[in-house]
């Protein structure tokens, strides 16, 4: 069962079109996430499901009912939702205590005083903060504090969770550690979640499935694997990580499965083959798509083998990761990463090939349309 639905949904500013056409099922305990540049959106949309904005075209539905359909003059006021929405700017109140913050969506339900302290202390068992109920709100670390906007947002079991960038005014390592207690939390209670974010990565490592936005569009929904692996186009290719973006033509199609194409391509100084989801002709362009993580370093003379593209160059410079080593190749069609041991033998100046097996090259359309 779809616990949210959009379809067709849109939202105009006078003549701007910040959302257009939204079409986005999410089922019940999935845990999707909007993620998309800044700009593309995904507030505007998830704040049409919080019923914060009006769509001025197409209808969402919660359950089974419709919450906002433009074409009846449909509106359900946000109150009568029953959503728990976890804002990044929704912080707690900081002159009530951690119990009085969690009780107060009870309150306004008018909840007996017991069955108030029967909720808040479920809730704050969930995330962890039972023996914080008594402090006041502002002597908590913010990991504390958005943990306690997190059980306020889920005392009252709403069917549907809302979150807008809820971690983003957190540091990096409390970030990583949230977004990890938050996903059990939500698998635990199979609370169906709408999460907004910038951070691909968080995304990637949160989400069952992600609806990249860009300019007001769907551009790819999928899990997070297919679309790191199989971008749709090249604006998904270039907003997961650090993707080199390689200029080809297409000499030939052959079909490999229902899903996948071989297409041999031509680029500027080097040819091979790669694959790609949709047929393309010969003669037209495309862009292939090569992750450093896929390409290695080889001595110049290393013998071609079978089913790998080559370019050959030289290293520009290297830079020191940690666990890895990016190395920056200038070959005859722009600069190439590669992802490299740390401690490599790699010298700025060497003569190398860069090597990238045929199964990892994924190649979209140029003018690619919209997919799913
Ligand atoms: P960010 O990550 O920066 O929050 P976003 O993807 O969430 O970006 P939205 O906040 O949804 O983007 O905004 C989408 C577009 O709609 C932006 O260009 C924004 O300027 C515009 N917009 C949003 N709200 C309004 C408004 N009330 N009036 C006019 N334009 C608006």
């Amino acid at each position: 069962m779809s616990n949210v639905v959009l379809e067709k949904v849109s939202r105009v500013f006078g003549d701007f079109v910040a959302v257009d056409g939204v079409d986005l099922r999410v089922s019940e305990g999935e845990f999707v996430t909007l993620l998309g540049p800044s700009g593309c959106g995904k507030t505007t949309t998830l704040r049409m499901v919080a019923g914060l904005e009006q769509n001025t075209g197409g209808r969402i539905s919660i359950g089974n009912e419709v919450v906002s359909d433009a074409g009846r003059g449909l509106f359900v006021p946000s109150e009568r939702r029953r959503l728990g929405m976890v804002f990044q700017s929704y912080a707690i109140w900081p002159h009530m205590t951690v119990f009085e913050n969690v009780a107060y969506p009870l309150r306004v339900r008018r909840k007996s005083t017991a069955e108030i302290g029967d909720l808040v202390g479920k809730a704050l068992r969930l995330v962890e903060m039972e023996s914080f109920a008594e402090r006041p709100a502002p002597a908590l670390s913010g990991g504390q504090q958005q943990r306690v906007a997190i059980a306020r947002a889920l005392v009252f079991e709403p069917k549907v969770l809302l979150l807008d960038e809820p971690l983003s005014n957190l540091d990096a390592k409390l970030r990583l550690q949230m977004g990890d207690e938050f996903r059990s939390i939500q698998k635990r209670l199979g609370m169906t979640s709408l999460y907004v974010t910038h951070d691909q990565a968080e995304a990637m490592a949160l989400s069952d499935r992600v609806v990249v936005m860009d300019r007001g569009r769907i551009q790819q929904i999928g899990a997070p694997e297919e679309i790191y692996r199989y971008p749709a186009n090249r604006v998904v290719a270039a907003f997961f990580g650090t993707p080199n973006l390689l200029e080809a033509s297409v000499e030939a199609c052959a079909r490999i499965d229902d899903r996948r194409v071989r297409l041999d391509v031509v680029g500027k100084g080097w040819r091979g083959a790669c694959e790609s989801a949709s047929e393309i002709r010969p003669g037209q362009a495309v862009t292939v798509m090569v992750r450093p993580e896929d390409a290695r370093i080889a001595p110049p003379d290393a013998a071609h083998r079978d089913h790998e593209l080559r370019w050959s160059g030289q290293i520009a410079h290297t830079i020191f990761r940690g666990p890895t080593r990016s190395v920056v190749v200038q070959t005859g069609d722009g600069r190439l990463n590669v992802d490299a041991p740390s401690f490599g033998d790699f010298a700025v100046g060497d003569n190398v090939t860069v090597v990238v097996p045929q199964t990892s090259a994924w190649a979209v359309p140029e003018q690619a349309s919209i997919a799913s």
